[in-house]
């Protein structure tokens, strides 16, 4: 095992010569990992295939496309996002500067997934780099080799100390975990999460759980079903259903179940061929261990579409299971993995009380002509976020937090938002040393009008241009008021 103390000891001493602290830096740092996406695309390309099946499309869109959407928007806002941001006054500190300043926290853990390995490693580093900090990257050993890659090319392109890879399993990862970090972005099972969250806890390390979990999917029988049908197939079997946020299942009412069945068929043919192993855009999964896993979910259910699978191959069809018991396993555990069961309900209400009844999912999937019912499912239940009428889309939009809530994880990232993640907010309040007699109001010996003045003070808060404008003539007044009472001015 490669010494990791050292490597860290590394990062904290380049974090503490304030080389990351520059924003012309950053944007140095982020430009470089642009350019090692575009010159090495086909390295990446062929490590993807070897582990996923992924093919060009599939690198292009689901990994690359989301990190040089974040480099490019961070490069362009950073100014903005480090610029201080001034914050409405009290009335006690109207003469002040006073302003929220954003400091990078330090060196930083990033633990990736394998599902999308490179997204999952570079995206959150994008926020890391962008707010000033060391990263210390951890892709998934499932992955072994795009996280091979990552390791050896990430020091060709950016600063070697501040950035470092360190590959490895389990074992390595506890390793790293034993270390204190300033911040620890985790993106797998739940499992897992927790063990990382119990490691941080002993250096009260602040922590971001990217977790997963059962995305529901309603489908209403007001709906265009072959619309709702194709997009609900896009987003379960892309990635062969190895998609944190893949709709895990489907509710709507039995009348619609043959017909949602028939349509998600047609779509698979439409999708990848007759036989979707012989289709370059159908992908495997990761590794037997998961094969058998996937597989074990399908023993005693109703398999109405597909089911057909190749353990040599680590192929399994996309699949249907229709008239599902929701007691039974497939629907206990995340499946990720290109079944799809139904479970039938009789009406909304009755598909809010099933979803609220189980843990908070990362995703929720309504599809309706109902504006309304959107909107009642989204009053009435909880998740990580809404997508109404497709999958997948509010992970593509960078304004939006990406996170999950409850069992789902807590914390989020993208855009913006992964630089607020990886950034202390530092309140900052700048005072002069001069108006010490109006500030005398404060200090002892006290007086019932002193006390007075003070709190009617302290309670003056917010306000625009206008309310600082009536606070500053007041402050006028009240100097005069101040000093003619408790100095006799
Ligand atoms: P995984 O096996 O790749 O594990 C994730 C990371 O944890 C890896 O870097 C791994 O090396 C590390 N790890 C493994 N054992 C460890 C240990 N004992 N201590 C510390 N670290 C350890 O991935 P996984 O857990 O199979 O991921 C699948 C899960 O991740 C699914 O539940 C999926 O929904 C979720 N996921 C969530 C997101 C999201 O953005 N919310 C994205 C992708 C996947």
């Amino acid at each position: 095992m490669k010494q990791i103390k050292p490597v860290l000891d590394g990062a904290r001493a380049a974090f503490n010569l304030g080389k990351t602290r520059p924003l012309e830096f950053r944007i140095q740092q982020l430009k470089a990992l642009e350019r090692m996406l575009t010159e090495k695309k086909d390295r990446f390309l062929e490590a993807l295939q070897k582990d996923l099946h992924k093919n060009e499309f599939a690198v292009e869109v689901y990994e690359m496309t989301g990190i040089l959407g974040e480099i490019t928007l961070a490069i362009n806002k950073l100014p903005e996002w480090m610029a201080p941001e001034h914050v409405s006054k009290s009335m006690m500190t109207l003469m002040d500067t006073v302003y929220i300043h954003r400091e990078p926290l330090g060196v930083v853990l990033i633990l990736g997934a394998w599902n999308y390995p490179l997204a999952l490693i570079l995206q959150p580093l994008v926020g890391a780099i962008a707010a000033g900090n060391a990263a210390v990257l951890k892709p998934s050993e499932v992955s072994g080799n795009t996280a091979q890659l990552l390791a050896d090319l990430l020091p060709q392109y950016l600063d070697k100390e501040l950035y470092p890879v360190i590959t490895g399993g389990p074992e390595e990862a506890a390793e790293l975990l034993k270390h204190p970090f300033d911040h620890i972005l985790y993106t797998g099972s739940a499992a897992i999460g927790r063990i990382v969250l119990e490691a941080a806890a002993k250096h009260l390390t602040p922590v971001t759980l990217e977790l997963g979990g059962k995305s529901p999917c309603y489908i209403d029988s007001n709906c265009d079903l072959d619309v709702a049908c194709r997009r609900i197939a896009w987003g379960r079997y892309t990635n062969c259903g190895q998609t944190c946020i893949a709709p895990d299942y489907i509710l709507c009412d039995k009348s619609i179940q043959d017909e949602v069945v028939k349509k998600i068929g047609s779509t698979i043919t439409e999708f990848y061929g007759s036989d979707p192993q012989k289709s370059p855009d159908y992908g495997r999964i990761v590794n037997q261990r998961h094969f058998r896993r996937i597989m074990s979910l399908l023993e005693g259910v109703n398999v109405a579409y597909g089911g057909q699978n190749d353990e040599g191959d680590l192929y399994i069809a996309p699949t249907v299971v229709t008239d599902v018991d929701p007691d039974s396993r497939i629907m206990q555990e995340e499946i990720f993995g290109p079944l799809l069961p139904i479970v039938t309900v009789s009406s909304v209400d009755e598909a809010i009380a099933f979803i609220n009844k189980r843990d908070k999912p990362l995703a929720l999937y309504v599809f309706s002509h109902n504006k309304k019912l959107i909107k009642k499912m989204i009053t009435e239940t909880s998740s990580g976020a809404v997508t109404a009428n497709d999958c997948f889309i509010h992970y593509s939009v960078l304004a939006l937090p990406f996170g999950g809530v409850g069992k789902s994880g807590f914390g989020a990232y993208h855009g913006k938002h992964s630089f607020e993640t990886f950034s202390h907010r530092r309140s900052c309040v700048l005072k002069l040393l001069g108006m010490e007699r109006v500030n005398s109001i404060r200090y002892a010996p006290t007086s019932d009008s002193k006390q007075k003045w003070i709190l009617w003070l302290l309670k003056q808060h917010g306000g625009g241009k206008k309310m600082q404008f009536i606070g500053i003539m007041l402050l006028g007044v009240l100097v005069s008021i101040v000093m003619k009472l408790f100095f006799k001015w």
